[in-house]
């Protein structure tokens, strides 16, 4: 083949490619346009879902757990994502929380924006955040109504600063904090225990992370809640593992002891 037969082709070839891959950049931009809109599609069905969800996710809890919800939470879709706290760097990498509680405000928000809108799975996920969330607004608001019950009855500081839910987020507070709101999450979507007793952590080191914290929490709570309902909450909350954090077996089995024993579970 001669070279200027070889150049000749080249050309016919480049010029053949141009059409096929402005179809290709075609086809990718539509994509990712029919991708876009369609997020933005769910992203503006959320509210409405969370409305409609949210009495029959609240009545089966109430069902499944045995307690009592403190009225409808408000709901807020406005926060911006930089007002949500990040959760551990562990080996999934830097998460950013896509629902929150506030318990100084008494709202849960649910962050679109930093959810990973998947357009066929987002309604499992919405219904996971509000179960959560759910969680840690009933376990706030049983400690203000205890607390204001307490301060009525006795007026005594030192009897209201010991009853006031730590904001300290300790490991220890974290541990029942997440594992409440998971097993009221559990409690909606049927998922299992998925910890083991050996996953326990024997250093603190090892409590900061995703498992330890979450799945970890369901687990050192999950036979207090199932036995106690809302006594077993308030008695986790005020009770925390803080000497026995090691321990696990000891510290639900101190827990279960006492919550047996009519003239401690009284004062729960
Ligand atoms: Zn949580």
């Amino acid at each position: 083949m001669t070279n200027s037969l070889l150049q000749e082709l080249k050309e016919v070839a480049k010029e053949a490619a141009k059409p096929v891959a402005a179809i290709c950049c075609l086809a990718f931009a539509g994509c990712h346009l029919a991708n876009f809109i369609s997020k933005q599609i769910v992203y503006d069905k959320i509210p409405a879902y969370v409305q409609s969800i949210l009495p029959e996710i609240m009545q089966e809890q109430e069902r499944k757990i045995g307690i009592k919800h403190f009225g409808i939470p408000n709901i807020r879709y406005d926060i911006p994502s930089s007002y949500n706290p990040k959760i551990f760097n562990d080996a999934k990498g830097s998460m950013k929380a896509d629902g929150h509680y506030n318990p100084l405000k008494n709202y849960i928000s649910i962050d679109r924006n930093a959810m990973n809108i998947d357009p066929l799975r987002w309604k499992s996920r919405v219904k996971q955040i509000v179960s959560h969330e759910l969680g840690h607004s009933y376990a706030d608001k049983l400690n203000e109504n205890i607390c204001a019950k307490y301060n009525k009855k006795y007026n005594e500081k030192a009897i209201r600063d010991d009853l006031v839910w730590p904001n300290d987020y300790s490991i220890e507070t974290q541990l029942v904090s997440e594992g409440i709101a998971k097993y009221f999450e559990h409690a909606i979507t049927g998922e299992k225990d998925r910890f083991k007793d050996s996953d326990w952590p024997s250093e603190e080191k090892n409590y900061h992370n995703f498992k330890a914290i979450y799945d970890g929490g369901y687990h050192l709570v999950k036979p207090v809640i199932k036995r106690h309902g809302k006594k077993g909450i308030n008695f986790l909350m005020k009770q925390n593992p803080c000497n026995d954090l090691g321990n696990l077996k000891e510290y639900q089995k101190r827990t279960l002891r006492h919550l047996s024993n009519p003239d401690v579970a009284r004062y729960f």
